[in-house]
């Protein structure tokens, strides 16, 4: 069988934990590619330029939209977040499985122009933890986590459009069966179209 790249978005709601979950996974399995999303938000503390985000100004956004540079975008707890098309296609024709983290709107958005992606949806054992997880990290105002929290609840109405959910208690066993969820998919039969056709023709 041919080794095609998968697309797979990640989405959750914030301080689930897909960053460090991401994180873990890239140093377990080094040949996922992960997409660098541009944003019009501040750089948090310790985030850098290119591995974090590309960390752009709203007009600088508007003229990613205008000239297509985007694949998905959307607003979220008013700010702007995208993914820069080149470097997905890049990867993609490469043969490489490239990772998205992003929000639900962005994740519909790419489900409906690649509908052979896997959406995978993390979240906290519980509502208190994510409370927990999401003031524990330190690195917004309380305005801000009210808003994200409020946010959570919406995003919540939307976990049933995934195609996956992963519960993110312990570290090492959410990343584990991430990684075999995302490799489960190479071997979905619709990757496989072109050898099945192969296959029936030589049969008939
Ligand atoms: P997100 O990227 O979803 O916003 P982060 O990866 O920043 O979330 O995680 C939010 C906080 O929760 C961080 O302080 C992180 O260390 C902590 N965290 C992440 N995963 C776990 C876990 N499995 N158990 C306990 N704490 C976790
Ligand atoms: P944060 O500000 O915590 O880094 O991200 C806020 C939210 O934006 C998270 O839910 C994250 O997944 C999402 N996000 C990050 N990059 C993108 C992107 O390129 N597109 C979309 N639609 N959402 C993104």
């Amino acid at each position: 069988m041919k080794n095609k790249g998968v697309l797979v978005v990640i989405s959750g709601f914030s301080g689930s934990g897909k960053g460090t979950l991401i994180k873990a996974l890239l140093e377990r399995y080094p040949n996922y590619a992960l997409s660098v999303s541009c944003t019009t938000r501040k750089p948090r503390t310790g985030e850098a330029e290119g591995r974090d985000y590309y960390f752009v100004s709203e007009e600088e956004f508007r003229r990613m939209i205008e000239t297509g540079e985007l694949i998905e975008y959307a607003s979220y707890c008013g700010r702007y977040y995208g993914t820069p098309r080149a470097y997905v296609e890049k990867r993609m024709e490469e043969g490489q499985d490239v990772l998205l983290e992003i929000e639900i709107q962005g994740a519909l958005q790419i489900k409906k122009k690649f509908p052979d992606t896997v959406l995978i949806f993390v979240t906290p054992p519980s509502a208190a933890e994510l409370k927990r997880r999401l003031t524990g990290r330190g690195t917004e105002t309380e305005e801000v986590i009210a808003a994200r929290l409020h946010r959570a609840a919406e995003e919540a109405d939307g976990m049933e459009q995934y195609d996956y959910l992963l519960i993110n208690d312990e570290l090492d066993a959410c990343c584990a069966t991430l990684h075999q969820i995302i490799q489960c998919q190479h071997h979905r039969a619709f990757l496989h179209r072109e050898e099945i056709a192969a296959l029936c023709g030589e049969l008939k």
